[in-house]
């Protein structure tokens, strides 16, 4: 058991769209890791929101005959539905414009104004309103921003305070050498540390023209850049600056997850004001993939989105979080399909698992009554089982999601060949043969039961069903429960539907 706490965040989500699958990616793994962290007995906090101080947001708003304030309540319930329908236990959700993340930017900003790392000047340069960034000359590409080709540029001449982020190279070099874990997966951590040594500029961090965000505690005129308010909030919402102990029991962050296109905000700019204003930095940064449809980045501006709300209504919650997690490599992009959804949810859940436990219990029924024999504990099944839980958390803390489903999966499928090599149809025609048959029977339960544990952070719902059909504790089981033997013998099972019925494959496009 362990007395650790773990304090994990997403990026918070700009306001001016609904959420698709791909917003939908990181929350869920987010969630999956702060489960799996549960399931190891940490403390957890697991920080979800939205930002809401963006130009773009104010200009949605408007676009819809609405107040900002109005329209960012609105959609906070259009984001929190969708995290719901999906499953998603956070434990607090913030949004920008909240009264205790304002205090904390204009906290943040006084101190590294009084440590003279904020200063005034003139700036000039393209803005993309789609990055809601200045983009520098060498980064464009034919005159457009790469990630936003289908919109002008805009030529932004104004008086900004500027953060002296040129001072923080040298410091951040030296973490990343320090810290190795510190930024991940490697690819990452590689791209941003050719990035620091090729020197970094000092960064504006305020709008004149703007009306939408938080005033500048020291020019009230001008108000925070996006971006620089936005990241505040993963200290806000440990209570910094009011709540002292609170914040001090939770800070600093244990990972932030975010996507492989902000990693320089979090990794660079990020770690720099908090340097400048006397806090830690936070442990670890994770930078995942893009969820991929075809060959583009699933984004609104593309026209490439999934709703995953369609999805859910579809297949479920759980038989989604399942694919996410199995279907690629943490890190790396996922190619999305929904044949391949489709083929996970029938083969690896409706024939694997939920076939598994269906058979196990018809059988327990009709050879043992549906009471679970007593037998010894050590077999084949026990030594799989105690494998699969060490891949299982060596993966899960190394946040390869991938190898943790798969670790879990081999349980079930040696379970399945178990069955396969053993016919128990044929031991119960054989008096000679029965204790082999009580063995078997409770293997392949016990199987269901562990795999569950393993799983549960996954697929919460399903997992929660099995252990109730096995007369488990349904709810927040340890790690250590998944040892093999520990459905009691005496228990009575009785038969159950489906856990995932199956689903027919989706029509060709
Ligand atoms: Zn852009």
């Amino acid at each position: 058991m362990s007395d650790a706490k773990f304090y994990i965040t997403t990026a918070i989500d700009y306001v001016n769209s609904r959420p698709h699958l791909g917003t939908a990616y990181e929350k869920v793994t987010a969630d999956v890791i702060a489960r799996y962290r549960r399931l190891r007995g940490d403390r957890v906090f697991f920080l979800m929101g939205n930002d809401e101080h963006s130009l773009k947001v104010e200009q949605a708003a408007r676009q819809q005959g609405l107040e900002p304030e109005a329209y960012c309540d609105r959609m906070e319930e259009a984001f929190t539905e969708v995290w719901k329908l999906l499953d998603i236990d956070y434990d607090d959700f913030i949004r920008t414009s909240q009264e205790r993340h304002k205090r904390a930017v204009a906290e943040l900003l006084t101190r590294i104004h009084a440590n003279g790392d904020v200063y005034q000047a003139d700036y000039e340069g393209w803005y993309c309103n789609g990055c809601e960034a200045f983009k520098n000359e060498g980064d464009l590409v034919e005159g457009r921003c790469p990630d936003h080709v289908g919109l002008e540029l805009a030529w932004l001449k104004e008086k900004n305070h500027f953060f002296r982020l040129s001072r923080y190279q040298d410091f951040l070099v030296e973490h990343y050498a320090k810290e190795a874990d510190f930024v991940r997966p490697e690819v990452r951590k590689n791209e941003l540390l050719e990035l620091l040594r090729g020197g970094l500029k000092d960064i504006s961090i305020s709008r004149e023209s703007a009306s939408w965000g938080v005033p500048v505690p020291f020019d009230p005129d001008a108000v925070v850049y996006v971006w620089f308010d936005a990241l505040i909030n993963y200290v806000a919402g440990v209570g910094w600056p009011d709540d002292e102990a609170r914040f001090q029991s939770w800070w600093p962050a244990d990972l932030h997850l975010v996507g492989k296109d902000i990693t320089r905000f979090h990794c660079i700019i990020w770690p720099a004001m908090l340097k400048s204003a006397g806090l830690p930095l936070p442990r670890a940064i994770f930078g995942h993939g893009f969820v991929n449809l075809g060959k583009d980045r699933m984004s609104k501006s593309l026209g490439t989105i999934v709703d995953p709300k369609a999805l859910v209504a579809r297949y479920g919650a759980d038989a989604i979080r399942f694919y996410l997690c199995a279907e690629a490599t943490f890190g790396r992009d996922l190619e999305y399909g929904e044949d391949r959804l489709a083929i996970r949810a029938n083969s690896d859940l409706a024939n694997g698992l939920g076939n598994l436990l269906s058979r196990a219990i018809s059988m327990l029924i009709k050879y043992r009554d549906g009471v679970v024999p007593a037998v010894p504990t050590d077999c084949a099944s026990a030594a799989v089982t105690a494998r699969a839980i060490e891949d299982y958390r060596r993966a899960m803390d190394a946040l390869d999601l991938k190898g943790g489903v798969e670790a879990a999966m081999s349980i079930v499928i040696h379970a399945n060949k178990l069955v396969d090599d053993e016919a128990p149809w044929a031991l119960a025609k054989d008096p000679s043969q029965a204790e082999r048959l009580d063995r078997v029977l409770y293997e392949l339960l016990e199987s269901c039961r562990a795999a569950s544990v393993l799983l549960g952070p996954v697929m919460p719902t399903k997992m929660r069903d099995l252990r109730l059909a096995l007369r488990c504790e349904a709810e927040a089981p340890r790690l250590e429960q998944a040892a093999f033997g520990g459905l009691a013998a005496g228990t009575r099972l009785e038969k159950i539907a489906p856990l995932f019925p199956r689903i027919d494959p989706p029509e060709e496009s």
